[in-house]
């Protein structure tokens, strides 16, 4: 790690991109494109060939940005079968792989891989697995982008930022100085243990998973119950939150609106931040009025569309050099804003990330988004978490943490399908249990048979 790195990255990312226009950031983005594309002509195997088809000799034959759409796809499958030849550094997808699994156990990263390089995995859709590398460059431009995008207005320094993310990644352990201070948590973690820490470090950014969120927000009162503040005798009462954040950012999973207002208003906050962070790269962040911006400074996103406000993002990054991220087609549904944000940024303003594209439904033959599913469910009234799972068979099983609901929920989602047009679904109703371990999708579609 190189402090020096990070902070020129964080200054960069704070101070530098100030595009005038749509005109300007794009004209940036050609020249970041032709660059990256003469480094993987030099440097990947496999985008030595694809760009001979496509360019001839030489990328710099790249006219304007649409002519990025002459390469080819990719997704995670074709990414990890040509692996070997796509990465510049010549690591063998065997290697990657040990390395990886080893790291979650504590394992020391295989002496196999090149000098820096960190194996970590990425959590696997529809049973595939995937792995990225990523170089202590990339790591620590990762950490300066971060800390510039996370970091409120005002005072820079003597900030405490708590992060809760899966373990076994570090790329996520990276920055830890006198000035700024990160503390990491396991979200496989004891939950209860960590709430205890976390209210001891009383961190002035708090970064979790909003199911992770969740959990903490009602620990934190829970404990204050126990500590001898009398709020039993008068519930009317509002407690005052064991935690101060600053700010409190949404990460790696999908954020709904209702969530998000309600985990807003647990932690007293204006709104909830998010941070749009995969494998794939940080693709998005709120401003400062809270709108998710694309992060066209250091992708270009094309867009696949579903309707008119919908659409899948397919990714180019300009800076991730060792495992190329080029027209990589992401399993996520995006949502832009119908109005311009007003803080004035020429960055794409989205509405919101609706989620995965796979979890959309599929009701009487139509396929129906999972962002409208959940929006649907909360019109009713009398519960907080839920979870709808769709089968294989179709069917549908709807999980509630106060099944007094089910009645209203059940008429929310008949309402929702007539209003569609079409057949209810055969749904069953089950009690919601919070699942730590995995990744909180509110509505989702799997490939398995209904249990019996
Ligand atoms: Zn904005």
């Amino acid at each position: 790690m190189s402090k020096a790195r990070i902070v020129a990255t964080f200054i960069r990312a704070r101070w530098g991109y100030r595009f005038r226009s749509r005109k300007a950031l794009e004209r940036y983005q050609l020249r970041q494109l032709r660059r990256q594309l003469r480094f993987l002509a030099k440097r990947s195997p496999l985008f030595q060939d694809v760009l001979v088809d496509a360019f001839g000799s030489s990328p710099d034959r790249l006219e304007n940005l649409e002519d990025l759409a002459r390469l080819p796809l990719m997704d995670k499958q074709s990414m990890m079968a040509n692996f070997d030849r796509l990465n510049t550094v010549g690591a063998q997808l065997a290697d990657v792989e040990a390395a990886a699994l080893g790291g979650a156990d504590g394992a020391l990263p295989s002496s196999r891989l090149p000098q820096g390089i960190v194996a970590g995995l990425s959590s696997g859709t529809s049973g595939h697995r995937g792995v990225f590398v990523t170089s202590p460059q990339e790591r620590d431009h990762w950490a300066g982008t971060v800390l510039a995008m996370t970091l409120p207005h005002g005072r820079l320094w003597g900030h405490r930022i708590a992060l809760f993310l899966r373990a076994g990644n570090e790329l996520y352990d990276t920055v830890r100085s006198r000035a700024i201070d990160f503390r990491f948590y396991d979200t496989h973690g004891d939950l209860v243990s960590h709430a205890r820490d976390l209210a001891e470090y009383n961190p002035t950014i708090l970064v979790a998973p909003p199911s992770v969120l969740d959990v903490l927000a009602e620990q934190c009162m829970a404990t204050e119950h126990s500590s001898g503040i009398a709020l039993a005798s008068n519930p009317g009462l509002s407690s005052t939150p064991m935690l101060h954040p600053q700010r409190v950012y949404s990460v790696a999973e999908v954020l709904t609106d209702a969530d998000g207002t309600r985990l807003a208003q647990a932690f007293s906050q204006e709104h909830l931040h998010q941070l749009y962070q995969c494998t794939e790269g940080l693709l998005a962040h709120t401003c400062e009025r809270g709108t998710l911006h694309l992060n066209e400074q250091i992708a270009i996103f094309e867009r696949e569309w579903l309707d008119d406000r919908r659409f899948v993002p397919i990714v180019t990054d300009f800076r991730r050099r060792t495992q190329p991220i080029v027209r990589y087609r992401l399993n996520d549904i995006l949502q832009v804003r119908s109005s311009p944000c007003d803080c004035g940024s020429v960055l794409t303003a989205l509405e919101r990330i609706e989620g995965r594209e796979d979890d959309t439904l599929i009701v009487d033959g139509t396929p129906v988004f999972a962002d409208v599913v959940a929006r649907a469910i909360v019109r009713a009234d009398g519960f907080t978490n839920y979870r709808v799972r769709q089968f294989a068979d179709g069917s549908l099983e709807v999980a509630l943490d106060d099944l007094a609901a089910r009645d209203e929920v059940a008429r929310a989602l008949a309402e929702l399908w007539a209003r569609l047009g079409l057949e209810s679904p055969v749904t069953d109703f089950i009690g919601y249990v919070h699942n730590p371990t995995q990744k909180l999708r509110r509505v989702q579609r799997v490939a398995e048979r209904k249990p019996r």
